[in-house]
């Protein structure tokens, strides 16, 4: 992927205490070109991490260890993993969150292009800091700033996580699963993960020549060397299917 540097004055260095735990998506409201200038002037006082193109184009303005300005207001906010201190003030999410624009407005289509060059940089910025590629942790400005539409009525987000999670398939968050009890045994180190792909959250780890017992499979997991068969056990764990005999 090719990512175009176009740094902007406006963010803060660091991320105070936190890290990125989640990935914001906006949409510019304007053209890549014009949210250029408007990220790159000390006047405008907002940024983003990313721009993504109609066509693809990447941009990047703030480093991802740096806290970009893009979802620091909050009015009535919808999202359930929004932080408070323990005096129940919300931390400024953008300290723990990473801002994607997206060229367009409110009600413009989003091209093909844009929805895979998003993805493909989603799902980098989930392995890297270890973010569940799920609803939960990849959402809407909206869901921070109720007085904004933004991302606006036509990005499908579950389309785009399943993007993200490398299939067509997961279409609305759905993964189709097969019922079949079961027992296999490690061939290795393994981990133990929240959904079926490398991109979900380690849960548990075992050692190699342990006895694992599965409720059942998919074959719509990530396909990892060839292979997209992965099992789920009773505590709605997964784990791939090349790692166990
Ligand atoms: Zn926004």
């Amino acid at each position: 992927m090719n990512i175009t540097p176009v740094l902007s004055p406006n963010f803060t260095q660091g991320r105070r205490t936190y890290r990125p735990e989640a990935i914001v998506i906006h949409v510019m409201d304007g053209t890549l070109k014009g949210t250029d200038s408007w990220f790159c002037s000390a006047l405008s006082q907002v940024s983003a991490h990313y721009g993504i193109g109609k066509n693809g184009e990447v941009h990047q303005y703030v480093d991802e260890i740096d806290t970009a300005w893009h979802a620091g207001r909050i009015h009535d906010p919808t999202w359930p993993l929004i932080k408070k201190t323990s005096d129940g003030m919300y931390i400024n999410p953008n300290y723990y969150t990473i801002g994607v624009e997206h060229e367009g407005n409110e009600q413009s289509e989003w091209t093909d292009a844009m929805y895979a060059t998003s993805a493909e940089l989603i799902r980098k910025m989930c392995q890297r800091w270890s973010i569940p590629a799920d609803r939960l942790h990849i959402i809407g400005h909206h869901e921070i700033y109720s007085l904004k539409n933004c991302p606006g009525f036509k990005v499908d987000m579950d389309k785009l996580i399943a993007l993200v999670n490398g299939s067509t398939q997961h279409v609305n968050g759905q993964i189709s699963k097969t019922e079949k009890f079961g027992k296999v045994t490690t061939l290795t180190r393994l981990n133990l993960r929240a959904g079926p792909g490398k991109v979900y959250k380690i849960t548990n780890m075992v050692n190699a020549g342990i006895q694992l017992a599965y409720d059942g499979f998919t074959m719509q997991g990530e396909t990892v060397n060839g292979n997209g068969k992965w099992f789920y056990t009773e505590e709605g764990n997964w784990f791939w299917s090349g790692g166990v005999k």
